[in-house]
């Protein structure tokens, strides 16, 4: 089923998002928590490709896995990083042989090592070009991604809402926000994206934070910031796991609730291939 369908019966949709695992114990994990979120009837679930450097076959492996042997409506992350128009149409032709509907489709992250992206002679510039190509097939629905607080790489928040229209133009049905802790950001984001003609489902991507230090380091390379009462709460505890968890989802819940209750059209879970916070938040929102 194309995701487009549920968000325009009006149904929030809550969604859980998954990486590839690298190793052994990680396969084991990944098979424990999806077996949990699962019994929470998501949606959909998608599958990161290559962020961090994962391996791509991997990401294949599992999205067709999930959606074929599991039977869950899944979205593939997709991206175009220094990708030539024959490997993209190749990748195409897999999700859609696989009845993969949904993709997300992204220019990503620079390789790993690289902290800039430099297009080395990929047939794709921006996420636009790929979605456009994509969308010309008219096989596929397709989400893209949108940052309320703007792409690190952009001048301002305005430029970036221009390049989500052109996204949009280009064929994207919905998209799902970058993780965000201030549920202003994303009021704002929704009403700029409105005032310039942005009319389709602005999903909010939602991360539990369970480990201070880390959540630090990723906001730090994404551009996310932790609203100061939350930095003043969680750094007393910084080494206590169990007491982070607990400010953390309970913070996560309050700021579910209040998403849901302003209009939000569903929830996108970035649950780090873990099932625990997800599972107590869901349970208390539901
Ligand atoms: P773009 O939309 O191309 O934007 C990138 C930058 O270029 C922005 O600053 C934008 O303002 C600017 N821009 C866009 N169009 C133009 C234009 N025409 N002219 C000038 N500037 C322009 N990464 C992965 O590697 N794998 C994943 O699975 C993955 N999943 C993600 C899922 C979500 C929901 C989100 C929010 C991000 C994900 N990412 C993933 C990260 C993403 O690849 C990075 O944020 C990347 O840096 C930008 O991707 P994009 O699709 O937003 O790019």
């Amino acid at each position: 089923m194309k995701i487009r369908e549920i968000l325009q019966r009006g149904e929030k949709s809550f969604s859980f998002e998954f990486f590839p695992p690298k190793n052994y114990s990680s396969i084991l994990e990944l098979g424990i928590n999806v077996g949990q979120l699962i019994k929470l009837s998501p949606s959909f679930v998608s599958v990161t490709y290559g962020a961090g450097g994962s391996n791509q076959d991997a990401s294949f492996n599992l999205i067709d896995y999930i959606n074929n042997k599991i039977g869950l409506i899944t979205m593939a992350h997709y991206t175009c990083v220094n990708a030539t128009k024959e490997k993209v149409a190749r990748d195409l032709d897999f999700f859609h042989e696989k009845n993969i509907e949904n993709l997300i489709l992204l220019r990503g992250d620079p390789p790993k090592g690289e902290s800039e992206f430099i297009n080395k002679g990929g047939d794709f510039h921006h996420a636009s070009d790929l979605i456009d190509f994509a969308a010309k097939q008219n096989r596929f629905c397709i989400a893209a991604a949108g940052y309320p607080e703007a792409h690190p790489e952009s001048i301002d928040l305005d430029s970036d809402i221009a390049h989500l229209k052109n996204k949009v133009a280009m064929g994207a049905d919905f998209i799902v926000t970058q993780l965000f802790f201030d549920n202003a950001y994303y009021y704002d984001y929704v009403a700029r994206a409105r005032k310039a003609g942005v009319t389709v489902p602005i999903v909010p991507g939602i991360m539990p934070i369970t480990n201070f230090t880390q959540i630090k380091k990723f906001t730090k390379m994404i551009g996310a910031k932790i609203p100061e009462a939350l930095v003043h709460q969680l750094e007393p505890y910084q080494d206590d796991l169990a007491k982070t968890y607990e400010i953390g989802v309970e913070f996560a819940i309050r700021q579910c609730r209040e998403l849901l209750d302003n209009g939000a059209p569903g929830l996108h879970f970035y649950t780090l291939n873990k099932s625990r916070a997800t599972v107590d938040i869901f349970s208390s929102i539901k």
